[in-house]
């Protein structure tokens, strides 16, 4: 048996969490967002969706979007009710996030 086992998890801030994760950004993006298909979106289900708040509403209807600090958990194509609005792959290999333990 784990010596954890029946102990409570050590309590750790999102922002002592985060500090442990990298992202090592490759130079092409391996998700793109289609502003102009966003434009018609009723949902905006990426905005609240996204774990890394990637997603940003523009005043035009349109979405920002940032891959740079992308967790890749894949819940934006997921969640994505407009066909062609998201592209999606992994990045390319020695690239993207680095969880580490701390
Ligand atoms: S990515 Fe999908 S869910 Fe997000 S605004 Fe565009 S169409 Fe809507
Ligand atoms: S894969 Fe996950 S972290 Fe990356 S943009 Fe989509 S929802 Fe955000």
């Amino acid at each position: 048996m784990s010596p954890r086992a029946g102990r409570p998890a050590p309590a750790v801030s999102f922002e002592d969490r985060m500090a442990t994760v990298e992202f090592r950004v490759a130079d092409e993006p391996h998700i793109t967002v289609d502003g102009d298909t966003c434009r018609g979106c009723t949902t905006r289900a990426c905005v609240t969706a996204c774990p890394a708040n990637l997603f940003v509403p523009m005043a035009d209807g349109g979405i920002l979007f940032n891959y740079e600090q992308c967790f890749e958990c894949g819940t934006c194509y997921l969640i994505c009710n407009t066909a062609g609005a998201i592209t999606w792959r992994y990045p390319e290999g020695g690239h993207g996030v680095v969880f580490r333990r701390s």
